[in-house]
């Protein structure tokens, strides 16, 4: 059988692979009296504040939250994004997350509502469910050669069940996505007939010992029983902006790949909402409300929380958690000072979780934590300067250096990150203070940067 003739024509826009800042972290990492555990779930330290984000994650279950947002408050670098992401893990591990920085909504030719708005809608998410065929299986042997006039590539592939073993022949696109899934032998796969897409399920655990194959994340089951053909219920998911502008005439789906979306009618906006709860009582979708993150919000101004005042009360609302690092400071386009920049009124809404600075032991746990996700190995020596950097410079700074030398490392075709790495990696990369000396120094001449400098916030 030819996989790729059943897969057909149809083309997959298959989601950018990226090992986003905070991918470590799977959860909060407390344990059932919502006690943090020290280290787990990829977080480290930072104890009261993932407490009292457990209390709110409870809230959030319980239907408690409503009309109330999240504020986290702390010094940079102090896994306010890593909490919030904490947060959304929590709740399901596709609970939608969408963040943004409060500076955007300042820089957009569309209005701070609409681009408000239109990150609302972001943030939820809708499933619809379709029956879809699948091939099931553990992979008994993948062979990819070149073809005889060395121009393509053909391959077989051998899926086995419990009960059955079937050998596939393989095509372009076939090869390609078993490529970039790293499948090997031992993974259990399946295959969606109807465009190709692979995912692994894990690998059988009698291969628990080929430590070579095994990521951080692995997880080892059992080989699929029965037939290796299934027919199987998948969930779509969409968000709710996405179905905005597919239903908006102006702009067409399109506009999706430009991301040039524009402003939505608040009509359009209310057919869609009108046609989901339809779908939804006849039991034909669901809807997932996601968390959306707006870091820097002591930027936020009155058009925006008058917004959010509204928002924050409809049926469609995402739970919605703030960030600053500022204390008491001007309410954005006023003379007035408050906690944050929030106005009074919409303090009053806000549940306030702190954050605190790290200490060594937790930046050199965190710094690990990376390392292993970003599967680089780093010597002892390497890890303790890279932990004196982050306390001198910032944690985000040596969380980069990390990626940096390790690309150093490899070129001198070492697989570990040694001092001599760390160093060369600090000399080619200037953190943020050092950047800024070499900006004054050299203001003259770079009179240009002056505006960066005196723009740039930290956080
Ligand atoms: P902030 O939002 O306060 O500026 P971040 O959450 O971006 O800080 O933290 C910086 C980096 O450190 C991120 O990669 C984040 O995932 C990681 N990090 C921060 N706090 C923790 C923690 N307690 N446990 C694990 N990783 C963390
Ligand atoms: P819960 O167990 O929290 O009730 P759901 O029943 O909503 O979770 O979801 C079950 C499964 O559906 C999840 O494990 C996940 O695979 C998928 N899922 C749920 N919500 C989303 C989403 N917003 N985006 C992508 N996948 C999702």
């Amino acid at each position: 059988m030819d996989v790729d003739q059943i897969v057909g024509e149809q083309q997959v826009i298959q989601k950018l692979e990226r090992t986003g800042a905070h991918s470590h972290i799977r959860g909060l990492g407390l344990d059932d009296k919502l006690e943090p555990i020290q280290k787990s779930e990829g977080m480290v330290g930072q104890n009261a504040a993932r407490k009292a984000a457990g209390i709110v994650v409870k809230m959030i279950k319980e239907g408690r939250i409503s009309g109330r947002a999240i504020l986290i408050a702390g010094q940079p670098g102090t896994g306010k994004t890593a909490i919030a992401m904490g947060i959304a893990k929590s709740l399901s591990q596709e609970t939608p997350f969408v963040s943004m920085s409060a500076s955007e909504l300042f820089s957009l030719d569309i209005s701070k509502s609409e681009s408000l708005m239109q990150a609302f809608r972001k943030a939820i998410s809708i499933s619809i469910k379709e029956e879809s065929d699948f091939l099931e299986g553990e992979v008994v042997e993948i062979q990819i050669d070149r073809s005889a006039d060395q121009l393509t590539r053909v391959g077989k592939l051998t899926l086995k069940s419990t009960d059955m073993e079937t050998v596939y022949d393989l095509g372009q696109k076939m090869i390609d996505n078993l490529i970039k899934e790293k499948v090997t032998a031992g993974d259990i796969i399946t295959i969606n007939k109807s465009n190709g897409v692979v995912t692994k399920m894990g690998r059988n655990f009698t291969r628990s010992q080929d430590y070579d194959a095994i990521g951080p994340n692995t997880k080892f089951i059992h080989c699929p029983e029965g037939e290796i053909q299934k027919r199987k219920i998948v969930r779509h998911f969409l968000n709710l902006h996405e179905i905005d502008v597919i239903n908006s005439r102006q702009q067409g789906f399109m506009a999706l790949f430009s991301g040039d979306t524009g402003e939505i009618k608040s009509e359009d906006r209310m057919k869609v909402n009108a046609k989901i709860s339809e779908w939804k009582d006849e039991g034909k979708a669901e809807l997932h409300p996601g968390v959306l993150f707006i870091d820097e919000a002591h930027m936020l101004d009155a058009e925006c929380f008058s917004f959010l005042n509204r928002a924050l009360e409809s049926e469609f609302a995402p739970i919605v958690i703030f960030a600053t690092n500022r204390g008491i400071t001007k309410i954005r386009g006023t003379t007035f000072k408050s906690p944050h920049g929030f106005p009074p009124d919409f303090l009053d809404r806000l549940i306030i979780i702190r954050t605190i600075p790290y200490s060594n032991e937790d930046i050199s746990q965190i710094l690990k934590i990376r390392a292993e996700e970003e599967q680089v190995n780093i010597h002892d020596d390497a890890h303790l300067i890279l932990t004196k950097m982050a306390t001198e410079s910032s944690l985000r700074y040596s969380l980069q250096l990390i990626i940096t030398s390790d690309i150093l490392a490899k070129k001198r075709k070492s697989n570990q990150v040694e001092v001599q790495d760390v160093k060369e990696a600090y000399g080619l990369f200037m953190d943020s203070k050092r950047s800024k000396a070499f900006i004054e120094q050299y203001e003259k001449e770079f009179n240009f940067l002056l505006d960066v400098s005196t723009t740039t916030t930290n956080g």
